[in-house]
């Protein structure tokens, strides 16, 4: 049960305030926002809308103002009439489409989640990925509960130095301020569970967070009875080494699933995020071994329940274990699973790289039935790399299959949009489904009216630049040539092309600065000028992408480039937003095919920000000739690839996207690209929301897994401890 409610003061007439402020629905849903925005504007906005910060410092006066303000309760209490309806259950579609399923949840573990500025638990795509998901199963209503591990430092903050290196720094969060309670066992204390790891019993904690009907369970390592070392095993995302790493990804694994045991959560289904939670499936084959059931059943009701999503065609993107650290992290843990140590590693074997590690990807193929990529092409590109664990088998036969990512379309597509969208969709009509037709009829709406609505998230994004760089003016930076790079030159009227991603140096951030020169021409071409507002960071280990983001530092601060570069520090959801509602143009520059699918792109395209990228990831699929740009897939080594790209690109934005921005009628509104904004809403309208993602994993895995269903020859080899499981190979 949670533990004391933190915000305790409310007058009671008002008091469901706390429970709003405790669950993140009233992120997406426009009353519940309006609601808490409208009880101290200023504290809302200072505080970075933060509901929880803002109801504990807000005068109690005004609270008891609130409580007899007739316009306030009316809208109060029509707001906490659709709250608990739908806290209980959500949204009616899973019921609707599965009416048999017994209701039982998909546990949905992942290393990071990313559902708010104010509890920065992500470092990316992957976290932001996972928090949309967790939005949507509360809006299609599909039982579901997340799994994850509360950091406390979080990833990193990033500050630049004056020479452009980026300098991270962490403070530990003040839970207070965080949407979190915290959960307590059947006998009151905060330990729900153990688990030994390098030879010593760590206590787990864990804390609660909701998105509408969805229960997020955090754990906490950092329980005053366990060792100093192992309390800070949950204090951050991605930190340490190799050891680090595992004991965390072991914490996850073998700890998630006790910790929902000892909260009576009894999953039906077990979507394991990427490979960092393998370990659940191997914790959930031990229950069942010790319960007594065939190694081979064990494993084979295990698979039939579990679904696993590969998110990266990056090798190094895939953890890989010494089997000596997995033998210290890991102890006599086999010895529960019926099996000695070498028959364990053989659960981590890669045949197609047989380096004796643990990989933990391959744990996670050979114990689940339902797997897949984030795009077609790396559903494609991840049956080629996976193809050795089906031995004999053609690459088309290999059963990875994809499920395209989305976005949550309630909390990224801008309030001026949505409202704009009524009048096709009617009201509230952002929390469900709609059929291709609906969305083509986005294409009607005026076109004086679409663009004012961009113009307007476009001055937002400019004011924001301002008042950031004011902010951290005031308390941070000594030099006036920050204010320039920050952005406080850009101005209204320029084609504005947005690049935001993390600065790993396959996203090729200073592709646009092999050629400085054309670059200068035009951005300051004095008729038809382009601005550039880049935000990211770089991994902290890596070097080499910190170099390129220090490439592009400079480049804000360089007088020839007048002010048209600007460089957005500490890139998070909240800059995000910014980002992707009020820029003209979004830019995505990978080498084909590294990135698995990319979101923020689609985050653009539901704000009618088209989008201009190399053909990799969910372009390959979501490029329909109206909606942006796409640069030709060329093939050569990669300086070759790098020198086609960019000539690519410049010819792209010099001939077709500038002439197109500029092009006039004489209302002063840019027909033809008004045309390709109203393209991208629509196509990522019908095929990128988080909505269609969620009701495609429940559609083709979360029901079959939930009904247990193990039927097929798609199991891949166990080497040595399968022969039950033989498969037919071609
Ligand atoms: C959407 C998002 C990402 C992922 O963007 P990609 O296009 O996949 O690189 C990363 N960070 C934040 C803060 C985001 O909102």
């Amino acid at each position: 049960m949670p533990a004391r409610n933190k915000i305790h003061y409310l007058p009671e007439r008002i008091e469901g305030l706390a429970d709003l402020a405790l669950n993140l629905w009233w992120r997406w849903d426009r009353d519940a926002r309006t609601l808490l925005a409208s009880i101290d504007l200023d504290l809302w906005r200072s505080q970075r809308h933060n509901p929880v910060v803002m109801l504990r410092t807000c005068d109690p006066a005004r609270l008891a103002e609130l409580a007899k303000d007739e316009s306030f309760l009316a809208a109060y209490d029509s707001v906490m009439e659709r709250f608990e309806e739908v806290r209980k259950s959500g949204g009616r579609w899973f019921r609707e489409q599965f009416p048999d399923l017994d209701g039982r949840p998909v546990a949905y573990f992942c290393a990071e989640f990313g559902l708010h500025s104010s509890i920065p638990i992500y470092s990316g795509g992957l976290g932001v990925l996972a928090g949309d998901h967790c939005k949507s199963a509360s809006d299609l209503g599909v039982p579901f509960v997340g799994v994850g591990l509360l950091y406390a430092r979080g990833y990193f903050d990033q500050t630049i130095n004056l020479d452009g290196w980026q300098m991270s720094s962490a403070v530990d969060f003040d839970f207070e301020r965080m949407p979190l309670s915290r959960l307590t066992g059947p006998d009151g204390s905060y330990r729900l569970t153990r688990l030994e790891t390098a030879g010593r019993q760590i206590s787990l904690g864990a804390w609660e967070l909701l998105a509408g009907s969805t229960r997020l369970i955090l754990l906490d390592a950092d329980l005053e009875e366990n060792h100093p070392d192992d309390r800070e095993l949950t204090h951050t995302l991605y930190g340490g080494g190799g050891e680090y790493r595992l004991k965390q990804e072991w914490i996850l694994g073998v700890g998630g699933v006790r910790v929902l045991r000892a909260l009576g959560i009894e999953p039906g289904a077990w979507h394991a995020n990427e490979g960092h939670s393998a370990f659940m499936m191997v914790e959930r084959v031990r229950e069942k071994v010790q319960a007594g059931t065939e190694w081979a059943d064990a494993v084979r009701e295990v698979r039939a329940r579990s679904v696993f999503t590969t998110h990266t065609p990056v090798p190094a993107g895939h953890d890989v274990f010494p089997q000596d650290l997995i033998r210290r992290v890991c102890g006599t843990y086999h010895e529960g699973l019926g099996v000695n140590e070498t028959e364990f590693f053989e659960l981590g074997r890669n045949p197609g790289a047989d380096d004796g590690g643990f990989h933990i990807t391959a744990t996670a193929i050979r114990l689940s039935r339902h797997i897949n990529g984030v795009s077609r092409l790396h559903g494609e590109v991840s049956r080629g790399m996976w193809q050795s664990m089906w031995p004999g088998r053609a690459v088309s036969r290999v059963p990875i299959g994809s499920v395209t990512n989305g976005v949550h379309l309630g909390s990224w597509m801008s309030r001026a949009f949505i409202g704009l969208l009524d009048e096709v969709f009617g009201r509230d009509w952002e929390k469900e489904l709609h059929t291709d037709a609906e969305w083509e009829r986005v294409a009607e709406i005026d076109d004086e009216r679409f663009w004012q609505a961009h113009l307007v998230q476009k001055l937002g994004l400019l004011t924001f630049c301002r008042e950031e760089a004011r902010r951290r003016w005031k308390r941070l930076w000594r030099e006036a040539s920050h204010l320039v790079g920050a952005g406080t030159l850009l101005s209204p009227q320029p084609l504005t092309i947005g690049f935001a991603r993390r600065f790993a140096t396959y996203k090729r951030g200073d592709l646009l600065f092999r050629d400085e020169e054309r670059l200068r021409l035009l951005l300051t071409d004095v008729k038809r000028p382009v601005q550039l507002v880049f935000a990211g960071k770089a991994h902290p280990a890596d070097d080499e992408g910190k170099r390129v983001l220090q490439r592009v530092w400079h480049a804000t601060r360089d007088p020839r480039f007048e002010g048209r570069i600007a460089f957005i520090e500490d890139y998070d959801l909240h800059v995000a937003h910014r980002m992707v509602q009020g820029v003209d143009l979004w830019l995505n520059l990978p080498r084909v095919p590294k990135e698995a699918s990319g979101t923020s792109g689609m985050k653009a395209a539901l704000n009618g920000v088209p989008q201009l990228s190399t053909v990799d990831g969910w372009w390959a699929e979501g490029f329909n000739g109206d909606n942006g740009w796409a640069i030709p897939r060329v093939n050569g080594s990669a300086e070759e690839v790098d020198n086609l790209d960019h000539r690519a690109v410049f010819e792209i934005l010099e001939r077709q996207v500038v002439p197109s921005y500029y092009e006039r009628d004489e209302r002063g509104i840019p027909l033809d690209w008004v045309r390709r904004m109203k393209a991208s809403v629509i196509e990522a309208g019908k095929h990128f929301t988080m909505g269609r993602m969620v009701a495609e994993y429940a559609e083709k895995y979360y029901a079959p897994a939930l009904q247990g269903d193990g039927e097929g020859d798609d199991l891949p080899v166990i080497p040595r401890l399968t022969d039950a499981l033989a498969i037919a190979g071609d």
